[in-house]
């Protein structure tokens, strides 16, 4: 898995399973309410079918105007509710997340052996889950997914799933993901998933010198085979922190990444004459990384991975030129609005140049600021990875009103980053405002303060 969604909650906690889903909030005068239905009640039933989680309560109610529920109430007691409700009609409820169902391989590159091993319990949650696959884009292997898990992603048209395959070489995927070679084997199972016409994005963590070059080739021809059941592959590289150290792995250089761009674009362009579509797209961090343009927007088609790194450098470019034409058209006009935008390594140089556009077209005094990753190390370069720590190491190049972090710092469900500080507490060391925003929000900011 690469991780797209951090859990809220803790290992020892996913290990205890009980029936039903849990209540978390009822909105007021809602249809929950009139039912009497309290957070801490669980749902255990709806109209006879068991209920496993909310994405089971929302499939087993679509479409039913007339419903019986079966509740166990926080008190302990059992309900039977029985209720009838206009078409489409809100409950009100809001649900406890998924537990996640933890995955059963020993990927080399795993990212829990990228850890510090103080950071946070949720980081190291090795999911598998095919339902956060659907909700979040978290990728799945596959290798141990059950009879029960692919009928309901058929039943329930759990649609898109994400896929790590890494590659179709089977000697080659058993061994980086830890697994024997029947494992490995998920030819099968996804020709079900295929069949049954759900849609699959693949995904290929790229490692040198293992599933690199013709394995690489290989692996993109037989998933394009399957196109357009399988949409597309993102391929995008092997990150290491200082704390893995397995001497199987070789870092990704900028050498490296030039030579998958040449080796991928060939590829590409044999494919969009043949599909239609370039199919396999690389992350953005190789053409970063490789000090190459990132392609122009119609190499994307509609940005099909996107929450992986795909494209994502191309969106906000674009964005931001549209905002910036936005601002002209409106004769909007700052008053010397200054501040820091802090963002990782790899990123800087291009948001640099956008701001600094920015800059001598409305005046403004924004400056751009690389921040290392002090707490992974190693290559780790992204925004997301970035801690409070590095935040306040980096506390004398702070100038301006302000300071903006990317969004991604913080964890989904609160204002904590990867190192346990706060929003709040950054802020009152720095001595200024800290806005964790998407940089696509800049402009709401910037117009707040005008
Ligand atoms: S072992 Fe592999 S599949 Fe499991 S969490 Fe780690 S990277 Fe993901």
């Amino acid at each position: 898995m690469r991780l797209m969604y951090e859990f809220a909650v803790t290992p020892a906690v996913t290990s205890i399973r009980r029936r039903g889903v849990e209540i978390y909030d009822v909105a007021p005068d809602s249809l929950g309410a009139e039912m009497d239905l309290e957070s801490g009640d669980r749902i255990i039933k709806v109209n006879g079918r068991v209920v496993r989680d909310y994405l089971d309560f929302r499939f087993q109610t679509s479409g039913e105007t007339e419903l019986v529920l079966e509740v166990r109430k926080r008190s302990g007691e059992d309900w039977e509710v029985e209720l009838e409700r206009a078409e489409g009609e809100d409950f009100g409820l809001s649900f406890e997340q998924i537990v996640p169902r933890q995955c059963a391989n020993e990927c080399i590159f795993c990212f829990c052996n990228g850890n510090p091993a103080d950071a946070r319990p949720s980081l190291f949650i090795k999911d598998e889950d095919i339902r956060l696959s659907f909700l979040y884009g978290n990728y799945t292997t596959l290798t141990s997914i059950t009879e029960d898990e692919i009928r309901r992603i058929v039943e329930q048209r759990l649609s898109p799933q994400y896929v790590s395959v890494h590659a179709t070489d089977l000697d080659v995927r058993a061994y980086m993901l830890g697994v024997d070679k029947q494992r490995a084997d998920i030819s099968t199972k996804l020709a079900r998933l295929l069949d049954a016409g759900i849609e699959v994005h693949a995904q290929v963590v790229l490692c040198p010198g293992i599933n690199d070059k013709e394995v690489l080739t290989k692996t993109i021809f037989e998933l394009a085979a399957e196109y357009p059941r399988i949409t597309s592959v993102a391929i995008v590289p092997l990150g290491l922190t200082r704390y893995n150290i397995d001497a199987r792995l070789t870092r990704v250089t900028p050498e490296f990444c030039r030579d998958v761009i040449d080796q991928v674009s060939a590829i590409q362009k044999e494919l969009h004459a043949k599909l239609g579509t370039n199919f396999a797209l690389l992350g953005d961090e190789i053409y970063l990384r490789g000090g190459r343009r990132i392609p122009a927007r119609s190499h994307y088609g509609d940005y099909p991975q996107i929450e992986d790194g795909v494209g994502m450098v191309r969106s906000f470019e674009n964005e931001f030129t549209k905002l910036m034409r936005r601002l002209e058209r409106d004769g909007w006009t700052s008053n010397k609005t200054s501040g820091t935008i802090f963002t990782g390594t790899l990123f800087a140089p291009v948001l640099k140049k956008m701001i600094d556009k920015f800059n001598a077209r409305f005046g403004t005094g924004l400056i751009v600021e690389p921040l290392e990753n002090s707490y992974f190390g190693g290559d780790v370069s992204v925004a997301g990875l970035l801690t409070g720590q590095d935040l306040l190491s980096a506390r004398e190049r702070v100038v301006g009103e302000f300071v903006c972090i990317p969004k991604q710092m913080l964890k989904s469900d609160d204002a904590i980053m990867l190192d346990g500080m706060n929003v709040n507490e950054v802020s009152r060391e720095l001595g200024q405002p800290v806005h964790a925003i998407n940089l696509q929000d800049l402009a709401t900011l910037l117009l707040n303060k005008n």
